[in-house]
């Protein structure tokens, strides 16, 4: 495994968030080797780190002053042994090359933990949407799509939204892969508006994925989500649709940020202002404060500092760090589920776990959202359109499936209550087996 990742690492150099997502399962999936050495002759490990097919374009656009500005698309399918290429589009000044590839490897596991029948991959760009007006956004989208459509299609690769695409974004790329290709196939990408082919609770899936999986967690010692405090990061679609279940099921939210600093509000986070500022607005946390008595709003800081049971880090990656893990603990935190991907660095990883708190990685808790995608493919497939209550019944049924996969292969590879070891484990073996059974391809 050592020399695997060695190799890895000298292949894929100049890449530390590829580098963190390969260690992080690589760490945990040795007690599996060790029970299978056939994975190891098949070259299961040399292949599943390398992705299938990595694209890289020009995205040209120009601005309402009509200037030219050049951005750069990736779309990396990264591995098809259980479905169709499955993973969301990021739009963030951030992208690069690394950061699509890590999440591209972890959506591999994710999407297997589902058990939907959907391979992983994952794309994006280094385009920023911020401060752009709708149709400067439609612009990029159009020429973005005018490239990536050619490897796109209901049974080849289906993408989704992710940081900087929501339902506005979903719209323009939708609209462009159909006028160019003609093909009217709405199950080519998840994340559509409920009228058009969207699915019900798709929105609202990641959120309240991760929460009713620390309602899983915490239900395993006779905990539960009600009357306990809530600190939750970022202000987009995960962290939402987080506090929103948060308070649904009896506890109490305080939190919310952006890159620009948090909020906090005692009385719970007042979601209908949260909403109207970030989904409608699309204006600063700060303006929460402003119009909210009795909150306050601090410039850059760590939301990490505010006291709470539980904790869901919702913006990005490596936002939650081991300093700030060792506050939490001393604050009391019982349980943490990663609402975004790969939030915590593994310094954190390992205070949590050392302190006993209950730890859920992303690609167990935050499996929600692309499960309800798979949903939404199959309500696509078959023309149908489910209820909102029935489609989240769904979900907390997927929820219970991924928490019990992960928390049964950290007993049974002899790391009891380890959620890390379990999700990499359990989501290990069903991509092998079925890489195992189709070849070497
Ligand atoms: P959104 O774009 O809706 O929201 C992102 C939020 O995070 C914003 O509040 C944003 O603030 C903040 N943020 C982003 N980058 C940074 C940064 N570098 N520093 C500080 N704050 C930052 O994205 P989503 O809610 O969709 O995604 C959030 C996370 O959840 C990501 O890690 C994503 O991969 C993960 N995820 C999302 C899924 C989904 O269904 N949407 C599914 C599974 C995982 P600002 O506006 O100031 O940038």
């Amino acid at each position: 495994m050592h020399s695997i990742y060695e190799a890895a690492l000298r292949r894929n150099a100049g890449e530390p968030e590829f580098h963190q997502a390969l260690h992080e399962v690589l760490e945990s999936i040795s007690p599996v080797l060790r029970e299978h050495p056939e994975y190891v002759e098949a070259g299961i490990l040399d292949r599943i780190v390398e992705p299938e097919r990595q694209i890289i374009f020009r995205v040209p656009w120009t601005d309402d002053q009509n200037r030219v500005h050049v951005n750069r698309g990736f779309r990396v399918q990264f591995n098809s042994a259980l479905g169709p290429y499955k993973g969301g589009l990021r739009f963030h000044p951030s992208v690069n090359l690394s950061i699509i590839k890590f999440l591209g490897f972890e959506q591999i596991f994710k999407n297997a933990l589902t058990a939907q029948g959907i391979g992983g991959g994952k794309g994006g760009s280094d385009f920023d949407p911020h401060g752009r007006s709708d149709a400067e956004v439609m612009r990029f989208c159009q020429s973005f799509m005018s490239e990536l459509y050619r490897h796109l299609g209901e049974h080849t690769d289906v993408p989704a939204g992710d940081i900087g695409v929501g339902a506005r974004e979903v719209g323009f790329l939708f609209g462009q892969y159909r006028k160019i290709t003609n093909r009217h196939e709405s199950g080519m990408f998840t994340g559509k508006g409920v009228g058009w082919g969207g699915a019900e609770v798709r929105t609202e899936a990641t959120g309240y994925g991760a929460v009713f999986f620390v309602d899983e967690m915490l239900a395993v010692s006779g905990r539960a989500i009600e009357g306990r405090r809530a600190i939750v990061s970022g202000s987009g679609n995960v962290a939402t649709y987080a506090i929103e279940k948060i308070h649904q099921l009896g506890g109490t939210a305080v939190t919310a940020s952006d890159s620009s600093g948090y909020i906090v509000d005692e009385d719970g986070i007042d979601l209908d202002l949260l909403k109207q500022i970030k989904e409608v607005e699309r204006g600063r946390i700060s303006v929460y404060a402003e119009r909210k008595p009795g909150s306050r709003f601090v410039a850059g800081g760590r939301v990490w500092d505010v006291p709470g049971q539980i904790a869901i880090p919702s913006a990005t990656q490596n936002e939650l760090n081991e300093q700030d893990a060792i506050t939490l603990v001393k604050n009391g935190v019982e349980a943490v589920a990663e609402g975004a991907n790969m939030p915590s660095t593994p310094g954190a990883v390992r205070v949590f776990q050392d302190a006993g708190v209950l730890f859920g990685p992303g690609k167990a808790a935050n499996a929600g959202g692309v499960a309800t995608s798979a949903l939404e493919m199959s309500q696509n497939a078959a023309r149908q359109r489910w209820s909102f209550d029935d489609s989240e019944s769904r979900l907390r049924a997927i929820m219970s499936g991924v928490h019990n996969a992960a928390y049964e292969a950290a007993d049974r590879y002899g790391a009891p209550g380890d959620y890390v070891v379990g999700a990499n484990a359990a989501a290990f073996v069903k991509v092998a087996d079925a890489m195992l059974a189709q070849g070497v391809i």
